[in-house]
C-alpha cells in the first residue's frame, strides 16, 4: 500500500522513530516505534493501530513513579 504525504504528496515509507512524550511530571521515551515517514519532507505519521498502542503504553507507564522511562515499542500487551 503506497500512501502520499499529507503535506507535500511525497512518497511514504515504513520507518521507525523514537517517540517522546512529556507528561510534565515524567518523560516517556518509546524506542523503535513503527511509523510512516515522508521521503520528501521527512514528516512522520503513526497508523491508528500504533497510535492506539502508544496510548496504552503511555497509560501503563504513566502510573510508575519515575521521571524518565525509556522503553522499547512492543505489540505485546503490558
Ligand atoms: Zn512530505
Amino acid at each position: 500500500m503506497t500512501e502520499q504525504c499529507f503535506y507535500c504528496k511525497g512518497n511514504i515509507k515504513n520507518d521507525t522513530r523514537t517517540h517522546v512524550v512529556d507528561l510534565g511530571k515524567c518523560v516517556i521515551i518509546i524506542r523503535n516505534t513503527p511509523c510512516m515517514t515522508c521521503e520528501q519532507c521527512g514528516e512522520s505519521y503513526y497508523t491508528d493501530d500504533v497510535q492506539k498502542r502508544l496510548d496504552e503504553i503511555i497509560k501503563s507507564v504513566s502510573g510508575l513513579m519515575t521521571e524518565i522511562a525509556v522503553i522499547e515499542y512492543s505489540d505485546n500487551a503490558a
